[in-house]
């Protein structure tokens, strides 16, 4: 059996996939390899919204029938899966007041533009994975890759196959193993890496006949009456079809249950239950993970980390797919002799929003509401007083929960003066964030 490559990519997700694609393109022999026996059967939960905004993750992506384009970056992902526009996003409180987000402002959209597209995920993968084996890569499915180390030639992985361990040798290696990556803990760039925020779990239903009214909308659900122990969001897919996401943080209260009783509370006794009435559960998909910061420097020797592996939490499919296509052509250029892996990093910091730290202030304001710091009172008054308006709509995690809280402090003057305690708590949140 062949142990040495030019390559060895552990994971095959989007990004180890695109990794392992590009780098073959240019002419390297590849080795991939993979946990799972069948990528395209996705368990660990995404919701696979193709995000369209302007600037997003440095880049700005769009979509054209059968391609996924990635215009800055240089390429193009081939995808005949099918697809779902999301145009707008509202935040419900207990007794029904919503803000509502839109893409309205930016001068390259008009207002029914998708903020996103719902995309198949299993057909993505699958697709990536059958070009990069026309191109010759080695995929090694139902492997685990157990330990990586550098060598004074390249790298070394050992891997678990078919009830036993083998060595592989390849003058790179690209780890693409996902969020709380085995191999990035192994290589010992965990090291300095602090934990920002809670361990969290989460857990997806992909639901048919439901009766959401809002069928091209993500919605969020705030305050105990509706999420008696987590969050819930509702993603559309498909006519007819939605995605019910509960997440739960481990330390987020002594009231904390698993995800399931999130759901369970939702769909037969929240004062939303009335969608779900006929709803049957079609899929389910689950996964759990601890917030690392991000690593800033994610190489060491012949070995670079790429995507959720060195990310603060996540990089999402159209960043780990751009990581896997920067990777690639950073190997080739290092066995060509060049900065590959100097260059990826220098990318690596300029492209993702973790990496800023201004940015990342932004993520303070997304459990605001959830923490327990405002009562459901509090939450339906201060929804109320955006309830109507279109606010600006962003794709970014960080600047959209910064957002709603912008909006809501445009009223400050009247908070202050209806509701003095609930102003205070206000003003706390925008320090976090300004
Ligand atoms: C709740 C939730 C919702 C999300 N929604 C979206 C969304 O709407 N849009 C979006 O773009 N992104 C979304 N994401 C994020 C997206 O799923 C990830 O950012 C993306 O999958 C990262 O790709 P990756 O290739 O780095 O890692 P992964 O997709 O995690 O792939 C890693 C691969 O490595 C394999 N592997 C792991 N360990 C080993 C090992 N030891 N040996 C061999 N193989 C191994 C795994 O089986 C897997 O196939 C969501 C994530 C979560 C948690």
């Amino acid at each position: 059996m062949k142990t040495h490559y030019d390559l060895i990519v552990i994971g095959a997700g989007p990004a180890g996939l695109m990794a392992a694609k590009t780098a073959a393109e240019k002419g390297l022999d590849v080795l991939l390899i993979e946990i799972k026996k069948n990528i395209s059967i996705v368990k660990r939960t995404c919701c696979a919204s193709f995000y369209l905004e302007s600037d997003y993750m440095s880049e700005t992506n769009q979509f054209e029938e059968g391609k996924l384009i990635f215009p800055k970056n240089g390429f193009t992902v081939n995808y005949s899966g099918s697809y779902w526009p999301i145009t707008e996003k509202y935040g419900f409180s207990p007794e029904g007041h919503k803000w509502h987000m839109v893409r309205f402002e930016s001068e390259d959209y008009s207002k029914d533009s998708p903020l996103s597209l719902v995309l198949d995920k299993g057909a993505l993968l699958e697709g990536l994975l059958g070009e990069a084996k026309k191109l010759g890569v080695t995929f090694m499915n139902g492997t685990k890759a157990t330990k990586i180390e550098n060598t004074e030639q390249g790298a070394r992985v050992e891997i678990y196959t078919e009830g036993r361990y083998l060595q592989k040798e390849g003058k790179k290696a690209i780890i693409a193993d996902g969020v709380n990556s085995h191999m990035v803990e192994c290589l010992g760039l965990n090291k300095n890496r602090k934990v920002k925020g809670s361990r969290c779990m989460f857990l997806e239903y992909v639901l048919e006949d439901t009766d959401v009214p809002y069928p091209n909308a993500v919605l969020n659900f705030f305050g105990k009456k509706i999420c008696k122990f987590g969050n819930i969001l509702l993603w559309p897919n498909h006519e007819g079809l939605s995605r019910i996401l509960a997440f739960n943080t481990i330390e987020f209260s002594k009231e904390t249950k698993y995800p399931a009783s999130t759901i369970d509370y939702f769909m037969n006794q929240s004062p939303f239950a009335s969608w779900f009435k006929r709803a049957k559960v079609i899929e389910k998909t689950a996964g759990s993970l601890i917030p690392l910061e991000a690593i800033a420097e994610p190489c060491l020797g012949n070995i670079l980390a790429i995507s959720d592996a060195a990310a603060f939490i996540e990089v999402e499919n159209q960043g780990a797919m751009m990581c896997g296509f920067q990777a690639g052509n950073a190997v080739f250029d290092e066995l060509k002799g060049s900065d590959g892996f100097k260059n990826y990093v220098d990318w690596w910091k300029r492209s993702f929003e973790f990496n800023n730290p201004e940015l990342l202030k932004g993520m303070a304001a997304i459990p605001a509401f959830s923490l327990g710091g405002f009562s459901d009172n509090d939450v339906d008054y201060l929804f109320s007083l955006i309830d109507g308006e279109d606010l600006f709509g962003t794709c970014s995690q960080y600047k959209s929960a910064a957002a709603i809280w912008i909006a809501i402090d445009k009223h400050s003057e009247r908070i202050k003066k209806e509701n003095p305690a609930v102003a205070a708590k206000v003003d706390a949140v925008m320090d976090l964030i300004s």
